[in-house]
């Protein structure tokens, strides 16, 4: 059961109006299905979106905040919980300790990197978490693309690729995640191609 997502999401606010709204909606969905919500703990962008939209509707919030970022990244003061940490490293770690699962919303390299390394540490059996992209405009099928061409040439078996879950809709990519069963742990020894 995913009680807790550590969500991943831009700094920024996107091109279009419709990635806030949609960070707003995925908000309201977190708190309505009463999953607590961990993230970077910052007020601007698509992360001060989404933490607004669910102290709104009444969920807990939960930030994790390096201190040399506190200022830059202006630290959002009315979270339900505030995790101040030394540096990045701390702060992925303490959001992947607290969460049960992850979601990417549209975001830049940092929101890349942060996926990754939970994707990466699913592949090498560091945890068993369900993780998914929230395709909010479509904004991740360059990435999907991506992965299906990493599959095609063999540098990613199809039971990899599947882990990294995809849906346009908050509440169908939230099913998704209460639903998925990890597969089988990576060795890079037996694994069939075909896979
Ligand atoms: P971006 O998607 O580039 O707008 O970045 C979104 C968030 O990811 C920002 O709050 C960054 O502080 C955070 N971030 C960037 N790089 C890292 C990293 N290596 N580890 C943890 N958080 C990061």
């Amino acid at each position: 059961m995913v009680n807790c997502i550590a969500v991943f999401c831009g700094a920024s606010k996107g091109a279009s109006d419709s990635y806030i709204e949609n960070a707003k909606k995925f908000g309201k969905e977190l708190a309505q299905q009463k999953i607590t919500l961990v993230y970077g703990g910052s007020s601007v962008g698509m992360m001060g979106a989404l933490a607004e939209s669910v102290l709104e509707e009444g969920g807990k919030v939960i930030g994790v905040m390096p201190d040399f970022l506190d200022k830059r990244e202006v630290t959002h003061k009315k979270l339900s919980e505030l995790i101040i940490v030394k540096s990045m490293h701390e702060r992925k770690a303490k959001m992947s300790d607290l969460a049960d699962g992850f979601i990417a919303l549209p975001g830049g390299p940092g929101t890349l990197e942060e996926f990754f390394e939970m994707f990466t540490w699913a592949q090498v059996g560091l945890h068993q978490k369900p993780l998914g992209l929230l395709n909010i405009n479509h904004y991740y099928d360059p990435l999907i693309a991506l992965f299906n061409h990493m599959a095609d040439e063999q540098f990613l078996l199809e039971k990899y690729r599947k882990m990294a879950l995809v849906d346009e809709e908050a509440g169908a990519l939230i099913k998704k995640l209460q639903q998925y069963q990890p597969p089988a742990l990576k060795t890079y020894m037996n694994e069939s191609k075909s896979e």
